[in-house]
């Protein structure tokens, strides 16, 4: 859609009454927000007419690239034939049906049932209250703790932010009172915590299952429900886990009778390499996987819960007390958010998508290993196209960045002013471009990025 207003005006209007996510009021009050009016391929346009190489794909979602013209014939054939009707019931619609079966065909193992939400956090919630459900009918009323990881991050509705561990960003928000959400250590190889620093990797996996199972000996088996993890955490910074780790921590939760959540909103739909990163990455089958994001690659919003046969069975059966469930968003299964996912996954498929990602992804985590020449390296982490570079005061000790000298906002600056837009989340700039990047434009980030460190360190000299 183009207005008629000018630039000036929109952002006036912006500033006057959008209010952003995860936004600093004050800063914004100065400077109100830069106006992306035009998208394309690997690139985004502001309304200064400015282009830059978008690195984020939007938010770790736009997988196939912007502004594909067959996305939007296949939202609008869908808009014309049928827009909404309500999938409560037993009423359904065509794209909802499909694609709950193709998602089935592609999520490993028996995960075999969809249920639709409007996002990622809807979805975390949902699986949540699908797993207290399940418990409840299998008469185990207390089974109802979650545990998750500091720097973990899974949404912002109530339940989901709380599960989130990145606790710098709930203040002044309140916890859910009697909570039975926990947190344990994030799988972080490059910020162990101390009695840790010197564990080979595969006693690293050990340190963090030893106190996964104390946690949940601690809390009592009978009252532990869940385990939810991020394959590899995205927000809190792409941290990786040591080898092994997710193999481990599954295996406790198979000795507890604790379900596996795995919360795919950013790795699943190829950024990985694959369409769901758990099994084919991992080695773990998870009891429910969480999506969304890449799943119709941000063209239209979708999540889904995709749970396994064994947890259906249970909260099906109406033997059981089982058979109805009273939860469900008006936007379950949205026509028009189904029909693009599918046509998604078929550009993905046409255009071998994942094999690239395969190809391009190792070559953008060895080159930016380039940039280790450079001051302040501290390390670069992460998997195919998801990658977090990590800035350090010092790096012989590894030595952080003092918060408040805002090091990776100022690389940030550079780098936006250059024409790429990367995400700067504490001292880390995070990547995680659009899947069908080329090896040129990996190149270009590469160099920027060098360029833009070079002027960073200039400025603080
Ligand atoms: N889970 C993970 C791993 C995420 O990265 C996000 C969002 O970034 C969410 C859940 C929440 O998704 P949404 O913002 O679509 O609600």
């Amino acid at each position: 859609m183009t207005t008629n207003y000018s630039a000036e005006q929109l952002w006036q209007m912006d500033k006057d009454h959008f209010i952003h996510p995860y936004t600093d009021f004050t800063t914004f009050a100065e400077e109100g927000s830069q106006v992306i009016s035009q998208a394309d391929g690997m690139h985004i346009t502001d309304t200064t007419g400015k282009s830059y190489l978008d690195a984020i794909a939007g938010l770790w979602c736009v997988n196939i690239g912007h502004g594909r013209k067959e996305m939007a014939e296949t939202i609008s054939e869908q808009v014309l034939n049928m827009q909404y009707y309500n999938p409560f019931g037993h009423s359904t619609n065509e794209p909802g049906s499909v694609l709950a079966a193709k998602l089935a065909e592609l999520a490993p193992g028996d995960l075999n049932k969809v249920f639709y939400t409007c996002g990622g956090s809807t979805a975390v919630d949902t699986a949540i209250r699908l797993v207290h459900y399940y418990n409840n009918i299998r008469g185990k009323n207390n089974k109802k703790q979650i545990i998750s990881r500091n720097n973990a991050y899974h949404g912002s509705t109530y339940v989901a932010s709380n599960i989130t561990g990145i606790h710098g960003c709930k203040s002044n928000l309140d916890r859910i009172a009697d909570s039975w959400i926990n947190h344990i250590s994030a799988a972080d190889m490059f910020h162990r915590p101390k009695g840790a620093e010197n564990l080979s990797e595969a006693e690293y996996t050990q340190f963090l299952a030893d106190e996964f199972e104390n946690r949940i000996v601690q809390l009592g088996e009978n009252n532990v429900a869940a385990f939810i993890a991020e394959p590899i955490m995205g927000a809190g910074g792409v941290l990786v886990a040591p080898a092994g780790y997710h193999q481990a921590m599954h295996a406790i939760c198979q000795k507890y009778d604790i379900l596996y959540i795995a919360d795919e909103v950013v790795t699943s739909f190829g950024r990985l390499g694959d369409f769901f990163a758990s099994k084919s990455v991992f080695g773990m089958q998870p009891d429910i996987i969480i999506t969304a994001k890449g799943i119709s690659s941000g063209y239209i919003p979708l999540g889904a819960a995709i749970i396994s046969d064994r947890i259906w069975d249970v909260v099906s059966d109406p033997k059981t007390g089982g058979g109805a469930l009273t939860m469900g968003y008006t936007y379950s299964g949205h026509p028009v958010a189904c029909a693009a996912a599918l046509k998604n996954i078929e550009i993905m498929e046409r255009e071998n998508i994942l094999d690239h990602v395969k190809e391009v992804g190792p070559y953008l985590q060895e080159q930016i290993k380039t940039l280790s020449d450079l001051a302040i390296f501290g390390e670069s982490r992460g998997s195919h196209l998801m990658l977090g570079l990590e800035l350090v005061a010092n790096s012989s000790t590894n030595e952080p960045f003092p918060s408040e000298v805002g090091i990776a906002s100022r690389v940030f600056e550079h780098c936006r002013n250059a024409g790429l837009i990367v995400r700067p989340v504490g001292n880390t700039i995070v990547l995680s471009p659009p899947l069908i990047i080329s090896k040129a434009q990996v190149d270009q980030i590469v160099s920027t990025i060098r360029e833009a460190i070079n002027l960073t360190m200039l400025d603080l000299a």
